[in-house]
């Protein structure tokens, strides 16, 4: 251990293999040992004793819009990166659309890499687009380091991301299977939306009525059969319809090669507490009811379900009108993710190490990030620092996201979180951040 510099106690520490007392040691940026609570600091090495505080690796979060460049008067990298950093998040992977230009020529890319690099507190990857028009562009984004590829299967709200029809994401799908690469996909189908009625206005139940489950059900069954005919590796991005549940657990059992996650809003928030007019709610697919959300849950916890990510996704208050057909659909969730998942996973009788699991080792796996994810020898030393047990009331004005619209405000929730390091560093503690640190990823294989 002659060149450890920082050595991590504390009476809590999530590793793989469960929750123990431990001390961690960190050189250069990386872990390089979890030992015995009571080994020996080296003479040279800087001590920090957590006591009770729960050490737990950073959570990746995979379904992030920053949109910058832009449309940064929505967010940007500076103050996403910030909000992520004090809710405990360590690496994001931002979205390759809302921003301007998209992310889906090598070229954008390079654009966004370019106003992300200097403002980025924590590490930041990219997924690319794939478009109607794209195809061509995927392989050479895909070799620029992207770490997968989004499409929808649906009007995407945004002009210069249009969606892909069938024989469109055949051929998009064909594409990136050459080369092994993961589509990730905004699951619903856009004939059972037109089919839906749209009554618009301020009543959720207007609005629940408008995105109905089997148009998330109908979508992921095209795209399990797409994968299987093709042999392609497919996730579904923020699930909320349960009945496409028992779907994708026979197209797992049956080898397809699918992954799913599902977000912080649709396993803490319900259609029965949304108040007419609140579109700080609306997102799409949208919150469901009470009895969907146990269903997620139990999902979630037979591995059914993947993963929990954010799909934070904000824009200017302006736009979150009290009409729920024309507001803009997307919930500010960066900060509060992992309080609201812990509460609800606490209430519901979860450990912080399934938390973990889903926010942070299954993300990591999901983008094949191999020094994310965990607490072990030759990881990053990205951690939060969780008092689990402390409970905080949700207050806006403490938000470090651009916009402070928030479906949590006046929430209790459980989890404060004391500190996050990225590689060795504290970069914030107890609201007080360093200069950005993170680092640009790019695909590990
Ligand atoms: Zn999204």
């Amino acid at each position: 251990m002659s060149d450890v510099e920082l050595v991590l106690r504390s009476t809590r520490v999530i590793t793989p293999e469960g929750t123990r007392p431990a001390t961690v040691a960190v050189a250069d940026g990386r872990i390089t040992a979890v030992l015995p609570y009571d080994a020996d600091v080296p003479a040279d090495a800087r001590l920090e004793d957590l006591g009770d505080d729960v050490l737990m690796p950073g959570l990746v979060d995979t379904h992030v819009h920053v949109n910058d460049p832009g449309r940064t008067e929505w967010e940007g990298f500076w103050t996403a990166t910030r909000a992520a950093a004090a809710g405990g998040i360590t690496t994001l992977v931002d979205m390759p659309l809302n921003s301007l230009p998209p992310t889906t020529t090598v070229d954008n890319l390079r654009t966004k890499k370019d106003v992300a690099a200097d403002k980025a507190h924590i590490d930041v990857g990219f997924w690319g687009g794939a478009l109607p028009v794209n195809v061509k562009d995927l392989r050479p984004l895909h070799e620029s380091g992207v770490f997968g590829f989004k499409a929808f299967l649906s009007p995407s709200g945004v002009d210069e991301f249009p969606h892909l029809n069938q024989d469109q994401l055949a051929q998009s799908l064909a594409e990136i299977a050459s080369f092994d690469g993961l589509l990730i996909v905004h699951a619903e189908d856009p004939h059972h939306l037109d089919a839906a009625p749209q009554h618009g206005g301020p009543k959720y139940a207007d609005f629940l009525a408008s995105r109905p489950r089997d148009a998330e059900d109908t979508a992921i069954a095209q795209l399990i059969a797409q994968a299987k005919r093709l042999n392609a590796r497919v996730h579904v991005l923020h699930l909320s319809s349960s009945d496409a549940l028992p779907l994708i657990a026979e197209a797992k059992a049956e080898g397809v090669r699918i992954t799913v996650e599902t977000c912080p809003h649709y396993l803490t928030l319900t259609a029965e507490e949304v108040p007419d007019g609140a579109s700080e709610f609306k997102c799409c697919p949208p919150i469901r009811e009470a009895a969907n959300q146990d269903l997620l849950w139990q999902a979630l916890a037979d591995g059914t379900i993947d993963c929990v990510v954010t799909d934070h996704s904000p824009s200017t208050a302006d736009l979150k009108t009290d009409d729920f057909a024309t507001a803009w659909g997307g919930i500010s969730g960066l900060q509060l993710s992992l309080a609201a998942v812990w509460t609800e996973a606490r209430r519901r009788g979860h450990g912080l190490e399934d938390v973990v699991r889903w926010m942070s080792a299954r993300t990591a796996a999901l983008v094949g990030l191999g020094r994310k994810g965990a607490i072990e020898a030759g990881r990053d030393a990205d951690f939060a620092v969780l008092a689990p047990d402390e409970t905080f009331t949700v207050d806006p004005a403490a938000l470090q996201h651009r916009n402070r619209v928030t479906a949590y405000a006046g929430k209790t929730l459980y989890g404060v979180v004391k500190s996050t390091w990225l590689r060795g560093e504290r970069i914030v503690a107890d609201g007080e951040f360093t200069e950005p640190k993170g680092q640009l990823l790019t695909r590990d294989h």
